[in-house]
């Protein structure tokens, strides 16, 4: 008897969710999906946070490593360029360092 492994593709990733019955339990999929490609930090760490209650959420994070994928996030953590990071930054300018002026 053999085993086969599903590579953790997009594809397979919703597959596997379909077959599990738990395609709509996604946290992706029943709140807003913007929340997972957010500009604000706090939308984020709430995708984040989100994330670890969803039954595909290492096949999601090994697909998103493999695909290196560019931006947003996945598995839980924050990808940007292919790299997870552990948060993102506000826009703008850093605040100055009062300290070493
Ligand atoms: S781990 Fe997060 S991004 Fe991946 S399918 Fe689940 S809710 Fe969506």
């Amino acid at each position: 008897m053999t085993t086969s492994v599903l590579e953790p593709t997009l594809s397979n990733l919703h597959d596997e969710a379909a077959l599990a019955d738990d395609y709509d339990r996604l946290p992706c999929r029943v709140n807003d999906p913007e929340l997972w490609f957010a500009e604000a930090p706090s939308d984020v760490e709430e995708a984040k946070a989100l994330c670890t209650d969803c039954p595909v959420q290492q096949m999601c994070f090994s697909g998103a490593l493999d695909r290196r994928e560019p931006w947003g996030v996945w598995g839980g953590e924050l990808f940007l360029q292919g790299v997870v990071i552990p948060r993102k930054r506000p826009r703008g300018r850093p605040p100055k360092n009062r300290e070493s002026a």
